[in-house]
């Protein structure tokens, strides 16, 4: 499972899955007492998460990572969660108390380095190693990958339900179980999509988060029917043919 903290990043990459730098203001950040809440109903109801991933925007660009980082090491701790790591681009330095933190839950931090803060990703890595913290180091500066050309916020509604259902059975991302906003969806980029894209999402395609009594057999039906959404509608999925640079910077402000 992925956890959105907020799109909020000093990134503006043009080709962003998750359209992080068309986010609405409401979508930049969002609060560690909603967050604690989505994910304690999600335990309550018998949830254990295996691979749990901190993400943004920017997780280092998050203001109250540290006591995000608390709580979800009091749950691994607990049992609830097996392993934590945090995906970042690689452009800012945390404090000592996100690595003393990480090294106290076993938290893996994964760096991008997109060759815009190459020193600064190396710097992060470094100072991994000092902590003696599980890190990994994608060289994206070195072509070591690429990025899928999932659309931009223009691309057209597809209206074949075939041609959908088939995008989304051989996506890649269709097990990105994603937590943001008091929603589950089944890809990062669905929940964020429908705002940059101006489309409005199905009923099924998002599960509200929620203290209703019937929400355990709902969060069972969600995570077994797993369809295509709307979003899948304005995306070009997986394929593997439209492999493009990573992190072309569009140099918007916000
Ligand atoms: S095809 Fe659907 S599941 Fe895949 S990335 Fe696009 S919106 Fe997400």
């Amino acid at each position: 499972m992925v956890l959105c903290v907020g799109q909020a990043c000093n990134f503006k990459c043009r080709n962003c899955g998750n359209f992080a730098p068309y986010s609405p203001r409401s979508a930049l950040r969002y609060s560690i007492k909603s967050m604690e809440e989505s994910l304690d109903i999600l335990f309550s109801n018998g949830c254990k998460i295996a691979n749990f991933q901190v993400q943004g925007g920017e997780p280092f660009a998050y203001s109250e990572l540290s006591t995000l980082l608390k709580y979800l090491g009091g749950k691994k701790q607990d049992g609830k969660i097996r392993q934590i790591v945090i995906a970042t681009n690689g452009s800012i330095m945390p404090s000592d108390e996100i690595f003393v933190l990480c090294k106290r839950h076993d938290i893996e931090i994964r760096i991008s380095d997109y060759n815009i803060a190459h020193e600064k990703a190396e710097e992060i890595d470094k100072k991994c190693a000092e902590f003696g913290l599980k890190h990994i180091f994608y060289a994206f500066s070195s072509l070591q990958g690429q990025w899928y050309d999932l659309g931009g916020t223009d691309i057209k509604r597809e209206s074949d339900d075939e041609v959908v259902k088939r995008r989304f059975k051989l996506c890649d991302f269709r097990g990105c179980l994603t937590l943001e906003d008091g929603r589950l969806s089944y890809c990062s980029r669905a929940i964020n999509s429908q705002f940059a894209q101006g489309f409005t999402g199905r009923d099924g395609d998002y599960l509200i988060i929620s203290k209703r009594p019937s929400f355990r057999n709902d969060l069972r039906l969600y995570l077994a029917n797993r369809h295509f959404m709307e979003a899948c509608r304005y995306c070009n999925g997986t394929d593997h043919t439209d492999m493009i640079p990573p992190a072309v910077q569009i140099g918007m402000e916000r």
